[in-house]
């Protein structure tokens, strides 16, 4: 039996969590190059090999020197210049000083750095390219002992571990990753997802089309979805609205981690897809919601394989992957929050819709004063793609009401996180 108690619709937010209960998490790692990890989950914990700083190192460019050797006011003899790069090492006796440049390493008997802007030269310029040994330098305001220095060690021990597994990798953690000296990085891998549109309609762009054809533009926005959620797409092609050939390629799709149709899905006399997952083993969850646009939505299950029947118009397939689909492949690659982020904004303009149903409205949404305005974008329909080509947002209005207010907060989520 069907956990589908007769196709009735479920919300929204009841749709969201059956999805990512049913949702497995993969186990598969794989090595990628450091400078493409981003958006990638960290599948091993990661331990440097060595001490940061890995030598007491200059924080400042100045000069370094022995502290008990000053006074106030006192000039000091440059011996030499030590570069960022340079070997560790090297002597300084009393009275006399380096001059250090930010990230160098600081003689191993001088103790405390001072700013190149708290001294004055004397006899050219202090910080001058000329100036090599033989020169003095005046420091004022001499400051405290181990003062811009930071010691070896200080901010990472050899055999630590900087980044536990399960870390979302952006450019903080990518950093990290490179310091450490790493030029590949574990990551999960995320589901493969078998995909195709259906219907009889349907022409693959740059091909020509017979009067009453379309071309296929819902598998194009699956593909880049996908792709933008990190899954692994493999393309079936386009399916005929017939029942012998859906089920030899949706039982293909079925090896696969995940399968979306787009089309076939709603009232019609050829909309057999869900007839054909529910042959083939399919578990059905829900066959409807209660969202507009994107009624009639179908997600099932057949043991780790989660199938997707999104409606085949182009704006409900495209919100149905964004909405639905993408949370269920970053789950899949284990992402720390597979869901979309919640904002709110103020609307520019008032919505009236029916009650009974989470509305979703294409908008831009932009920063102003302090909060996020939502301007809805003119559609005439769920075919009317050319409408939402620059929305960033959509607005989640909530089922029970029948109008929203131009002024009100309400909340959205941006399109493709
Ligand atoms: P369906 O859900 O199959 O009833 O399709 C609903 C509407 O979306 C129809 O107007 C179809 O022609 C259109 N449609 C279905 N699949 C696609 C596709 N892959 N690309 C563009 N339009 C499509
Ligand atoms: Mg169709």
């Amino acid at each position: 039996m069907s956990p589908d108690k007769g196709g009735t619709p479920v919300s929204f937010e009841e749709a969201l969590r059956l999805i990512l209960e049913n949702a497995t998490e993969g186990t598969q790692i794989t090595r990628l190059p450091v400078a493409e990890v981003d958006g990638y989950v960290l599948a091993e914990d990661v331990h440097s090999p060595l001490n940061m700083p890995a030598f007491n190192k200059s924080a400042m460019d100045g000069f370094a020197f022995r502290h008990r050797d000053h006074t106030d006011g006192d000039s000091f003899q440059i011996t030499t210049t030590v570069a960022a790069g340079d070997a560790p090492g090297g002597n300084i006796e009393a009275g006399e000083c380096v001059r250090i440049m930010t990230g160098a390493p600081v003689p191993d008997d001088a103790d405390t750095v001072i700013p190149v802007e708290d001294t004055s030269a004397m006899g050219g310029p202090a910080d001058g390219p000329s100036a090599e040994g033989g020169e003095e330098v005046r420091f004022h305001s001499v400051p405290p002992r181990g003062a811009n220095i930071a010691p070896l060690g200080q901010d990472v021990r050899e055999g630590d571990v900087v980044l536990k597994a399960g870390h979302l990798l952006r450019a903080q953690e990518i950093c990290v990753l490179a310091a450490m000296g790493r030029a590949e990085i574990p990551v999960y891998l995320g589901p493969t997802v078998a995909f195709a549109g259906t219907g009889e309609e349907l022409v693959e762009p740059g091909g020509t089309l017979a009067p009453g054809q379309i071309y296929n533009s819902n598998a194009y926005n699956l593909w880049s979805q996908i792709l933008h959620a990190k899954g692994r797409p493999h393309y079936l092609g386009i399916l005929p609205d017939q029942v012998p050939q859906l089920r030899e390629k949706i039982s293909e799709g079925l090896s696969y981690d995940m399968l979306v149709l787009s089309g076939g899905v709603s009232m019609g006399r050829f909309d057999y897809i869900p007839q054909v997952f529910a042959e083939l083993g399919v578990e059905l969850y829900f066959q409807k919601l209660l969202v507009q646009p994107g009624r009639p939505t179908v997600f099932g299950r057949r043991d780790n394989t989660l199938v997707f029947g999104l409606p085949g118009n182009p704006i409900s397939t495209l919100y149905a992957f964004d909405q639905y689909v993408a949370p269920a492949v970053r789950f899949f690659r284990r992402h720390p929050r597979p869901q979309a982020t919640r904002l709110t904004g103020e609307l520019t303009e008032t919505i009236t819709k029916k009650a009974g149903r989470l509305n979703l409205v294409p908008c831009n949404a932009e920063w102003s004063e302090g909060h996020y305005i939502l301007a809805p974008l003119k559609t005439s329909g769920s075919a009317d793609i050319f409408s939402i080509a620059g929305a960033n947002a959509l607005a989640l209005i909530p089922a029970g009401v029948e109008e929203v207010s131009k002024g009100k907060m309400v909340s959205f989520r941006r399109l493709y996180e």
